[in-house]
């Protein structure tokens, strides 16, 4: 069984070698600054009453306030959601955003979960964590199985706390302060234009600069796309839209395979009426497990953690990683496909799309602005490919991995900030 937090220290270990990095900050870093776990009652539809389990994260905040999604699913854990925060805090420091690392979860099946329990769960689990969040403390965002409308509940929970809080102590809340410290909200409520596709378009842009980097056509890249939620959805769509041949799909069911490039709409189409790829005439049906090892251009995981593993990292074909899920490949699988030759865009920098637009509607939000989808692109774009250069110019200079790169970049970035405030 793989442990994300045990994966994501050990990774901090390999850098701190390469950096040389003094015992006391590894040490630091190695451990959140705090960490909240939380039971809360609520009130189920057939008048039962359920307790759940959530959790908050805030690894480090040196470099600006904790930010972080908040997962809902079974799979969520103490060991991963302190290894997310940990992963936040090294994005948001490649990204060059000032923000640190956090992150949250639930764990529940949102699937079995009316939308009035859901709305219950997401308004209890942030009556139990709000004083430790805030627009200026830690910035909550969506991640797997929450949505923007999520996000509307739980602000809209936030603001009606610290709104009783002010009338008893008798102070002045400021709505554009309040609305803030949630991000990845509706656009008609405080959400930035273009943070629902901003993960996938990130990946797209390092997919276009990977290209222009090793003089990849698009017309003759094939991509293998695991996933079909927000990120593999938007990477594969945009992906295939500039002429890349996207040959497959796939959700936790099901996966497909067209070997001349799949219609990404059609397949999506199909799957939201039929709740899965399976059957899709216009397609070959295949496993998640084989997807992962056809012999293309550029594999790209993006629904899951660890499913790249010591057991399949050997078999795996792709010439090119871009890792869109957070975590989808162990450290000991890391290790297989470096000596292979195959060069991994590491999810830190991948994805950071979405932390970097999410960043930007917190801005929107404390100057009371809204700015223009395309504004918000250009802003990401050259955010994005700064951030791909600089982490593939590190990877060339210390003649380590393109993770090791951008780790170098990003750990760095933190220990000084810490250096700074002590
Ligand atoms: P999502 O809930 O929209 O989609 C998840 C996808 O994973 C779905 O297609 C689901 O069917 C698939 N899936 C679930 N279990 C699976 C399994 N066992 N095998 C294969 N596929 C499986 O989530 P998302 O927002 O698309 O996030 C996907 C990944 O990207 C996660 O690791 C998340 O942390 C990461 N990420 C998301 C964002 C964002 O802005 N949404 C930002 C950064 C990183």
């Amino acid at each position: 069984m793989n442990d994300p937090y045990k994966n994501a220290v050990k990774q901090l270990e390999r850098v701190s070698e390469i950096l040389r990095l003094d015992k006391s900050s590894l040490d630091r870093l190695k451990v959140p600054d705090k960490f909240l776990e939380v039971n809360f009652t609520v009130k189920m539809d057939d008048g039962s009453v359920r307790t759940f389990k959530g959790f908050r994260s805030q690894h480090n905040n040196a470099r600006g306030p904790y930010k972080g999604g908040i997962r809902f699913s079974t799979e969520v854990s103490e060991s991963e959601v302190k290894a997310l925060s940990m992963w936040m805090s090294w994005k948001c420091a490649i990204a060059d955003i000032p923000l640190g690392g956090g992150k949250g979860g639930v764990i529940a099946e949102t699937k079995d979960l009316s939308e009035g329990e859901l709305e219950r769960i997401s308004r209890a689990y942030v009556r139990a964590i709000h004083e430790i969040i805030g627009p200026d403390k830690d910035i909550p965002a969506p991640d797997m199985y929450t949505t923007p409308e999520i996000m509307s509940w739980m602000v809209d929970e936030f603001i009606k706390i610290k709104n009783e809080e002010c009338k008893v102590n008798s102070c002045e809340c400021k709505k554009n302060d309040l609305i803030a410290t949630f991000t990845g909200k509706p656009v008609e409520n405080g959400g930035s234009e273009g943070r629902t596709e901003a993960t996938g378009l990130g990946g797209i842009y390092i997919l276009e600069r990977l290209a222009e980097k090793e003089g990849l056509k698009p017309a003759e890249t094939t991509v293998a796309v695991q996933g079909s939620g927000n990120v593999g959805y938007y990477f594969a769509r945009l992906a295939s839209e500039l002429g890349f041949k996207v040959i497959t799909l796939s959700d936790s069911k099901s996966a497909i395979i067209n070997k001349e490039g799949l219609d990404i709409e059609d397949a999506t189409k199909y799957k939201e009426s039929k709740g899965s790829f399976a059957g899709y005439t216009n397609a070959q049906g295949i496993s998640n497990a084989e997807l992962l090892e056809l012999a293309v251009d550029v594999l790209v995981p993006g629904a899951i953690e660890n499913v790249i593993t010591d057991e399949n990292a050997q078999n795996i074909k792709a010439k090119y990683i871009i890792e869109m899920a957070n975590g989808p490949i162990t450290p000991e699988a890391d290790e297989v496909l470096n000596k292979k030759g195959i060069i991994v865009v590491p999810d830190v920098l991948a994805n950071s799309g979405g932390v970097t637009v999410s960043y930007f509607e917190w801005l929107q939000n404390r100057a009371g602005e809204k700015w223009e989808k395309d504004d918000v692109f250009a802003k990401l774009k050259g955010k994005i490919v700064s951030a791909f250069d600089q982490s593939w110019d590190a990877m060339k200079e210390f003649k380590t991995d393109m993770r090791m790169g951008a780790y170098i970049l990003a750990v760095k970035k933190v220990v000084d900030a810490m250096k700074e405030i002590k």
